[in-house]
C-alpha cells in the first residue's frame, strides 16, 4: 500500500504545497519510515483562509437541510473507507486494529451521524421581550488537532463547524497527518462547495501558529496539550478571536468502599491502558478506600498483566506502542521519577519485557503514589497507573480535585446516590458512574486547565454560532 502524499486540499482541489519540502511519518511499531507527506507553509495557510473566507457566506446560507445532506455525503464516503482507515491508524499510531477499528474508525461516524441530524435541525430564532435572538455561523475556522486519535479529534471540530454553516481549514497532526488524507479523499468524494474545506498539513510551530495568529481566523478550534493551548491562547488574544481549547487531564477513578471492586479494577485498568494511555480522559489516578485498598492493589497488578505490548496487527494485542521515540523516553522519565518519589512499583516498570522493536513502555502500575508528587499532577500519556489510597469520601473528592486538571473521572460505589453526591463534587467536565457507557451527544470538555468549550452534541454546535439581538 503506497501511502505517500504530494498535495494538500485547497478550493476543492488537490494541489501541490507552495514550500517543496515534505515531513516524514514514522511506524512507530517498526521504527521505519512509513510516508512522507508536504510541509505546509505560512504561504499555504493563507491561500487556504482565502478560499474558506470566500466560501463562508455561501455556506452560511446553504440551507440547513443541504448541509445536512453535504454531511450525510461524507457519512458514506468514509464509511466505505472505514477498514482503510482503522489500519492506517494502526500503522501511523500504533493502536491495535480492533481497537482502531471499534474507536478510531467508528466512534467519528458516530459523531458524524449525529451532526446529520443535528444541522437538520439548527437552534430556532428566540423570542426575549422586543428582541429576537438569532444564531448564526461564527465564521471561519482553524482546527488544530493531535495525534492520539487522529480522526475522531478532527470529526469533534469539523462535523459542528460545517453543521452551523462555518467553512475550516485543518491542520492534523504531524505525527498522524495520513488518516487525516482519507478523511479528506472522503471530503473530495462527497463534493462540498470550492473552499469550504482545507486541509494544510505540517507542524505546529509553521502551520500551526499561522493559522492561530491569521487575521481572518474567527474562531481557533484545538485540541493538544495544554502548553500549546497557552500559546495559541495568547496567538488569537492579539485579536481577540474566539479559542475552544480541549487540554490534558489527570483524571480521577474514585472507587468506595461498597464497589464491585472486581469490575471496577477491570474498567478501570482498561480505560487508563486504552490507546497505550494516550487518552486525554484516561483514569490515570486510582483512588481507592483504605479498607480495600490492599485488595486493589493486587486486582489491579494482575490486570495490567493481560495488557502484553504486542504488534499492533496481531488480534491478541491489547497495548499498542507509543507514538513516538520522544513520547515513549518522557514516559519513561515520569516512571523513574515516580519511583525515586517514593512510588511502589507492581507492575511493568522500566526492567519488564517488551518487543525488540518499536516504542513500546511495559504497562505500569505504581502504587502508594503521593497526591502532591509529579506522577499524581502531571500528565503522563503513556501506560502508567497511579494507584493512591484515601480514607472516606470527603478525602476521596480532596484528591481527586488536587489538580490543575478537570476533564474526566469516575466513581463506582453500590449505592447510586452516594457515587452521585461525590460525582457532583469533582470539579471535572465528565464523570462515568459504575461503568456508564460513553455518551456522543453528551458534552465533553474540561474544567479548570484542561480546557475552555465544549465538544459533541448540541453543545458542540453552541461553539461554532454567534449570537445576534435584533429589536423591533
Ligand atoms: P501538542 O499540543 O503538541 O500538539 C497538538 C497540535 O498542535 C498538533 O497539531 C501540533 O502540530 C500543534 N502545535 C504544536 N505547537 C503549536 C504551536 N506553537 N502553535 C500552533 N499549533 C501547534 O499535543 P499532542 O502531543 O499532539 O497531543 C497530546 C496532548 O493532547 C495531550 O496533552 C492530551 O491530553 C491532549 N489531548 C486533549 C484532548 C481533549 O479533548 N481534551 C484530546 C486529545 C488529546
Amino acid at each position: 500500500m503506497d501511502l505517500a502524499r504530494t498535495d494538500i486540499y485547497l478550493d476543492g482541489r488537490w494541489v501541490p504545497g507552495s514550500s517543496g519540502q515534505t515531513l516524514e511519518v514514522q511506524n512507530p511499531t517498526t521504527e521505519a519510515v512509513l510516508a512522507t507527506v508536504p510541509a505546509g507553509s505560512a504561504d499555504d495557510v493563507d491561500r487556504a483562509v482565502a478560499a474558506a473566507r470566500a466560501a463562508f457566506t455561501g455556506w452560511a446560507d446553504t440551507p440547513p437541510a443541504d448541509r445536512a445532506a453535504a454531511l450525510d455525503r461524507l457519512h458514506a464516503a468514509l464509511t466505505t473507507r472505514a477498514d482503510e482507515i482503522a489500519r492506517t491508524v494502526a500503522l501511523e499510531l500504533g493502536t491495535p486494529l480492533k481497537v482502531a477499528t471499534r474507536v478510531q474508525a467508528g466512534l467519528p461516524l458516530t459523531v458524524l451521524r449525529s451532526y446529520v441530524d443535528l444541522a437538520a435541525h439548527p437552534p430556532a430564532p428566540e423570542r426575549v421581550g422586543n428582541s429576537l435572538v438569532v444564531r448564526e455561523p461564527v465564521g471561519v475556522v482553524g482546527a488544530i488537532t493531535p495525534w492520539n486519535y487522529p480522526l475522531h479529534q478532527v470529526m469533534a471540530k469539523l462535523a459542528p463547524a460545517l453543521a452551523a454553516g462555518c467553512p475550516v481549514v485543518l491542520k492534523p497532526s504531524e505525527l498522524t497527518p495520513l488518516t487525516a488524507y482519507l478523511l479528506f479523499d472522503a471530503v473530495d468524494e462527497a463534493g462540498f462547495p470550492p473552499g469550504v474545506v482545507n486541509l494544510v498539513p505540517g507542524t505546529g510551530p509553521v502551520v500551526g501558529e499561522a493559522l492561530a495568529a491569521h487575521p481572518d481566523v474567527d474562531l481557533v478550534s484545538f485540541t493538544g496539550s495544554t502548553a500549546t493551548g497557552r500559546r495559541i491562547s495568547h496567538l488569537a488574544a492579539d485579536r481577540i478571536a474566539r479559542v475552544a481549547l480541549e487540554l490534558g487531564g489527570k483524571s480521577a477513578n474514585v472507587i468506595l468502599d461498597d464497589a464491585d471492586l472486581a469490575t471496577a479494577v477491570k474498567v478501570g485498568v482498561g480505560n487508563a491502558f486504552l490507546n497505550s494511555g494516550q487518552t486525554c480522559t484516561a483514569w490515570t489516578r486510582m483512588l481507592v478506600h483504605r479498607s480495600r485498598y490492599d485488595e486493589a492493589v493486587t486486582l489491579v497488578a494482575k490486570a495490567a498483566d493481560g495488557y502484553r505490548p504486542g504488534d499492533p496487527f496481531d488480534p491478541a494485542t491489547r497495548l499498542g506502542p507509543l507514538v513516538s521515540a520522544a513520547q515513549r523516553d518522557r514516559v519513561r522519565e515520569h516512571v523513574t521519577r515516580a519511583l525515586a518519589d517514593g512510588g511502589r512499583l507492581v507492575a511493568g516498570g522500566p526492567d519488564a519485557p517488551l518487543p525488540d522493536r518499536g516504542f513500546f513502555v511495559a504497562p505500569t502500575v505504581i502504587a502508594d503514589v503521593d497526591p502532591d508528587s509529579a506522577l499524581a499532577q502531571e500528565e503522563v500519556f503513556g501506560p502508567v497507573l497511579a494507584v493512591i489510597p484515601v480514607d472516606d469520601d470527603e478525602h476521596a473528592v480532596t484528591v481527586a480535585n488536587n489538580s490543575r486538571y478537570g476533564l474526566a473521572g469516575a466513581v463506582w460505589s453500590g449505592d447510586e446516590e452516594r457515587a452521585l453526591r461525590v460525582a457532583r463534587r469533582m470539579r471535572t467536565g465528565a464523570v462515568d458512574v459504575n461503568g456508564a457507557p460513553f455518551n456522543p451527544l453528551a458534552p465533553f470538555g474540561g474544567y479548570k486547565q484542561s480546557g475552555l468549550g465544549r465538544e459533541l452534541g448540541r453543545y458542540g454546535l453552541e461553539e461554532f454560532l454567534q449570537t445576534k439581538a435584533i429589536q423591533r
